[in-house]
């Protein structure tokens, strides 16, 4: 069948669209990165404004009708073709987006800004209670939010849709309960609560300057590209692209410890390849966006952990910094780094948490949203089952409730459902690394060399170029032939806490 002039009409609404979505990313980032505190009153009139035009373009009846007209036509289609998942994708977007009334919507957005104020004021003065009710208007907002759609086999599932497409509760909690039940032991057994992070590697005092230097000088040997990459100080760390040729970094800076900047940079350039790589063909179509938080989180875990804490990068790394910021390596050899930075320290703070700790920190978050959405959990008794659960998990005591159920910004938010896809990215990047080595049975040496081409180029090749064309479950599919697994993750985990004698050192 011919292309039908409808196709030309969606397209050229879903440009307008993406042009809106990349003006929002603007707003967002310079107001992360530029802009003067006094700004903020003002920028977020400009910011709802932008927002409202999305909302109305995404909820347009004439868009319904268009994909009315354009679904039989796609149905006879080549199935892998752009449009026809253009079609798809903005068929579920659409539908997302009428299903939610506007009066529930505008008070989701509002409780948004007001939750944040009081987890701000709770989390400064270490009060749960004055968190309680913003939280528990979250609660039922999120209960409400879920009422508005059907045909999912668990309330929870609504929630995980929206920064995991298709991912289900059913998959996820047996995944989950087989990772807790390894990691508890493990941590058990290689963890250290006494010991610093890194121990012993990046400690010391560094100028801000220095750190930058050195920090880009890093990202340029792994392909940050000057001309169309940006590298830029945020509190909270992002990645955000206007365009593949404009891509927006960020990392902060402890002038106590290099490592803060140096990993961050690290993660943030893993989200900006994979903006960067998506097939030029898909500019201004929608599908030119990663795909969801997981697999975007994939991508960055895999240079900040899986690249970034391995012997072979820790040995390309020791020669780079040897020139950009020796002091940092405190005299360390390439054993001794490598084992620094693999170490395991049972912690408090899910941010600060190391590779093996971390995905507790996620768990037990998520023990936490389930029981809260199916109703088994209440508000009140959150702290108490926080503190619980962080003894059970990682054997820690809480001291307060600003490092423990206050620490985290999401869900003074409303963000219910978006912790799991953290623990998802380690997943999906060591099942992606295997299928990797497969293809690149060399990559030890070349990272050790520091030729990274190779690497950046099976990614572009298997996961980047598709952007959001495919569903995650599909692209995973497409790129391991596997389902999400908890093997390959604790298969790495355990040969490099063991390879860098950081198992045998605690045992
Ligand atoms: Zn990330």
């Amino acid at each position: 069948m011919t292309r039908p002039p409808e196709v030309g009409a969606l397209r050229a609404r879903m440009a307008e669209l993406s042009d809106l979505h990349s003006v929002s990313m603007l707003l967002f980032w310079d107001q992360q990165t530029m802009m003067p505190p006094a700004g903020a009153a003002a920028r977020g009139e400009r910011a709802a404004t932008v927002a409202l035009a999305i909302h109305a373009r995404e909820s347009d009846p004439e868009l319904g009708a268009l994909l009315d007209r354009l679904e039989p036509w796609a149905a006879g289609e080549d199935p892998d073709s752009d449009d026809v998942r253009l079609v798809q994708w903005t068929r579920r977007d659409f539908e997302k987006s009428v299903r939610v009334p506007a009066e529930l919507a505008a008070e989701i957005s509002k409780a948004k800004a007001l939750g944040q104020q009081a987890w701000q004021e709770a989390r400064a003065a270490n009060d749960f209670s004055l968190f309680r009710d913003a939280l528990a208007h979250q609660i039922e907002l999120r209960h409400r939010y879920v009422a508005c759609f059907e045909g999912h086999a668990h309330p929870y599932d609504a929630l995980l849709d929206e920064f995991e497409p298709g991912l289900t509760t059913a998959e996820l909690r047996p995944l989950f309960a087989e990772l807790r039940d390894a990691l508890v032991p493990l941590v058990a057994a290689a963890g250290d609560p006494d010991q610093p992070r890194n121990d012993g590697a990046f400690h010391g005092t560094f100028g801000v300057d220095a750190q930058r230097v050195a920090v880009l000088d890093v990202l340029e040997g792994l392909g940050f590209d000057p001309d169309s990459w940006r590298l830029d100080a945020a509190l909270h760390p992002f990645a955000s692209a206007l365009a593949t040729t404009d891509v927006r970094i960020t990392t902060k800076y402890d002038e106590q410890d290099f490592a803060v900047a140096l990993y961050s940079a690290l993660h943030e350039f893993g989200h900006g390849l994979y903006e960067a790589n998506v097939d030029r063909r898909l500019f201004r179509t929608t599908l030119d966006d990663p795909v969801s938080l997981g697999v975007h989180e994939s991508q960055s875990r895999m240079w900040e952990n899986v690249v970034g804490r391995s012997r072979p990068f820790c040995a390309w790394l020791r020669t780079r910094l040897a020139d950009a910021l020796p002091a940092a390596l405190n005299g360390l050899d390439v054993d001794g780094l490598y084992r620094a930075v693999n170490t395991v320290q049972p912690s408090l703070v899910r941010t600060e948490a190391d590779e093996t700790t971390y995905n507790l920190h996620i768990i037990l978050r998520f023990e936490l949203e389930l029981a809260l959405t199916e109703g088994t959990l209440s508000v009140d008794e959150l702290p108490a089952a926080w503190d619980e659960g962080m003894q059970r998990l990682l054997g820690v005591e809480v001291t307060g409730p600003a490092d423990g159920v206050l620490q985290d910004v999401h869900w003074s938010a409303g963000l219910v459902g978006y912790f799991p896809t953290y623990t998802l990215g380690n997943l999906i990047a060591s099942q992606m690394w295997d299928r990797l080595r497969d293809d690149l049975p060399d990559v030890d040496d070349l990272l050790e060399r520091g030729e990274f081409a190779p690497l950046r180029e099976w990614l572009r090749e298997h996961v980047h170029r598709h952007g959001r064309k495919f569903p995650p479950r599909e692209l995973l599919r497409r790129v391991t032939r596997n389902d999400l697994s908890v093997d390959p993750f604790l298969r790495y985990l355990r040969e490099k806490l063991s390879d860098s004698g950081v198992l045998a050192r605690a045992a």
